[in-house]
């Protein structure tokens, strides 16, 4: 019985995005075991750095036990510092919005803008010119006072922010640029990886990124001293490595070698995982262009997107269903689907923070659904989905 559905694939449930494991990661975390490295010190650690470093073309990288800490060492070392502010995109997991919370300092969250969904740059110049005050050298927010530190640009879902007019925008404002590439790694911006555009840049090898350590995160920098300042500030802020005197409050956001072990293998099938993810993407759009109410998610004549998370916009009114109800409908027929986040400036946990010209955050977190895309779906599965989209048009019509 079992054998006959799951080779019909009827009632087998589709997972939004799982890890993939198909090379050397059992090598890799044996060599650990059976060498008793497996904490916080060890070769894979070093490894991983270097592999990082040189992947992003970055000089220097430093493993993180989580995306998350990479972000918030990574606004320390930038100089964010109580009561600052740092402008950070809106629409996006709460991550970098905690981090600079971490830090005591207030994020200005930013509008996405409506065709790559990405950090908006007219608003964000508009932020810059017209509601801050700009002397000395010093950035100042005409509504709070607060001293404005730096950029922190969120790549959603795979695909690069414009980085070309942010990083004129830091320029003239004197302000520090913390990419948060988390879901972007392996993606490009102008046939250069995203992660290498800014100061600084944070990444996450969580569960459901499109490499995985179970959980870790990576700073990369090409400033020597604040590669060195994220080490320390990670490790403890150890200032004598025999005598345990400490000048600093550090923390414990090491990765261990055992995950550092998986790291280095993920990371050596990255660039299939992401000719496999844009494969997926390119089927997806080819085959649900047509329905009407439905849009997949775009791509920017200067990116290359890992399509790391696939989305689609639904207009609701035409398509025939909302998307919440198109995710209960896939639900039952075991798809699992996804909405956006919903964005900072409307999350509790971020009253008290500063939100300029919101509209179009609203709009995607409102419309959009994530579908499955994990590395290893296989083609009868994509099928499965499609042909429960195409025929839920078709369906209930309840919006
Ligand atoms: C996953 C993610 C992070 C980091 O998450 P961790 O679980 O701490 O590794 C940060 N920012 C964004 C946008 C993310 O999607």
């Amino acid at each position: 019985m079992t054998l006959v559905s799951e080779q019909s694939g009827a009632t087998h449930f589709i997972p939004l995005c799982v890890p993939e494991f198909r090379g050397n990661e059992w090598s890799y975390v044996k060599a650990c075991l059976d060498t008793g490295w497996v904490s916080s010190v060890g070769s894979y650690v070093d490894r991983f750095e270097a592999a990082m470093a040189a992947r992003i073309g970055a000089r220097r990288a430093v493993a993180t036990v989580n995306g998350t800490s990479a972000l918030h060492v990574a606004l320390r070392v930038a100089g964010v510092e109580t009561d600052d502010e740092v402008v950070v995109s809106t629409l996006t997991f709460i991550a970098p919005a905690n981090a600079v919370r971490y830090c005591g300092a207030w994020p200005v969250f930013m509008d996405a803008e409506p065709k790559f969904w990405q950090m908006d740059m007219a608003k964000l110049a508009a932020f810059l010119a017209e509601g801050c005050s700009f002397s000395g050298g010093v950035l100042r927010n005409r509504s709070t006072g607060r001293l404005v530190k730096a950029l922190l640009p969120v790549h959603i879902l795979g695909h690069p922010v414009d980085m070309d007019p942010l990083l004129e925008l830091a320029r003239r404002y004197q302000l520090a640029v913390v990419e948060d590439a988390s879901e972007a790694l392996g993606a490009t911006y102008k046939g250069r990886p995203v992660g290498s555009h800014g100061d600084i840049a944070a990444f996450s090898f969580n569960g459901n990124k499109i490499i995985t350590t179970g959980g870790g995160g990576m700073i990369t920098t090409n400033n020597e001293a604040w590669a060195n300042k994220a080490k320390y500030l990670t490790t403890q802020a150890k200032d004598d490595p025999l005598e345990y005197c400490h000048h600093e409050i550090g923390y414990n956001y090491r990765l261990t070698n055992l995950a550092a072990a998986l790291g280095v293998a993920q990371l050596e099938e990255l660039d299939e995982y992401v000719a496999v993810k844009r494969r997926i993407a390119q089927r997806y759009i080819e085959a649900l262009g047509e329905v009407s109410g439905l849009t997949c998610m775009a791509e920017a004549p200067w990116a290359e997107s890992t399509s790391w998370m696939f989305t689609v916009r639904l207009d609701a009114a035409v398509f025939g269903m909302s998307s919440r109800a198109l995710l209960q409908h896939l639900q039952q027929q075991g798809i699992q689907t996804r909405p956006l986040w919903e964005p900072m400036h409307l999350s509790k946990s971020q009253t008290g923070a500063m939100a300029w010209q919101m509209g179009v955050a609203d709009e995607l977190y409102a419309d959009c659904l994530s579908l499955p895309c994990s590395v290893g779906l296989t083609d009868i599965q994509q099928e499965r989905v499609i042909t429960a989209l195409r025929a839920a048009t078709k369906t209930d019509r309840k919006v």
